[in-house]
């Protein structure tokens, strides 16, 4: 089965789908710890950079402004993975899909594995004032909500459009590189009449991704993530066949 490994260049169409509210308990989009944090005055948001009145604010000091966290789940997830620090792709994504705002469709999900890619990339090759605009490249190659696609296959076509761009970016650029890992992330998340869990999916073509960015690219990536808080409770959810079950 051939993948198709999106090209379109610029941003996807905005998403006008408004974003559901946080649930309680979802953690800051950040860092991941617990809302609730002092200080309800004006500050920078951490995902936009604009001053004012803060929305959201976590015990780390992450404040976040209504706007950033309203905004439709396109926006949500390029913004947050513009501004994220970390070098685990799976930990980026793994706490984007505790927010409500990701608990829509599979493409949000699917969005995920460019996105929080690039940005890993960016942070582990100590090339974090590119990522921002890597993240938005990345996403940008993901087509716009409400385009019909197989189980997984948006997940791994993630896979493909991020090493499709790493490639060019490391000067090492090999279209058959891109397929190859469509083709890996599409093995490892299977294939059946069943639906498959979307964060999952999305997870999983995460880690197949970062174990070829270390084989074929000479970049380590750590992708371990944390243990999934919804094991159980998506009824997609296939129980400790899925590596981010640990329970
Ligand atoms: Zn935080
Ligand atoms: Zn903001």
């Amino acid at each position: 089965m051939a993948f198709k490994i999106f090209q379109r260049g610029g941003s996807a169409p905005a998403d006008s789908r408004p974003a559901a509210p946080a649930a309680p308990g979802a953690g800051c989009l950040l860092c991941g710890e617990p809302q609730g944090g002092a200080g309800a005055g004006p500050a920078s948001c951490a995902l936009c950079g604009r001053s004012g009145p803060v929305a959201e604010r976590c015990r780390s000091g992450h404040a976040v402004c209504a706007a950033c966290l309203g905004g439709p789940a396109r926006e949500v997830v390029e913004r947050t993975c513009a501004a994220s620090v970390e070098r685990d792709p799976v930990a980026i994504a793994e706490r984007l899909t505790r927010h409500a705002v990701l608990r829509l469709l599979p493409e949000d999900h699917d969005l995920l594995v460019p996105a929080a890619l690039a940005a890993a990339w960016s942070n582990v090759r100590g090339e974090g004032g590119l990522r921002a605009v890597r993240v938005r490249e990345a996403a940008g190659r993901m087509p716009p909500p409400g385009r019909p696609r197989h189980d997984g296959e948006g997940a791994a076509s993630g896979a493909g459009a991020f090493v499709s761009l790493v490639a060019g970016w490391s000067g090492r650029a090999d279209p058959a590189l891109a397929e190859q890992a469509a083709a890996r992330a599409s093995a490892l998340i299977g294939r059946g009449d069943d639906a498959l869990c979307p964060s999952r999916n999305a997870l999983v073509a995460i880690l197949a991704t970062a174990r070829l960015a270390r084989e074929k690219l000479g970049t380590e990536m750590p992708a371990h993530g944390v243990a999934c808080e919804r094991a159980g409770k998506n009824p997609t959810c296939i129980g400790s066949a899925c590596p981010f079950n640990r329970t």
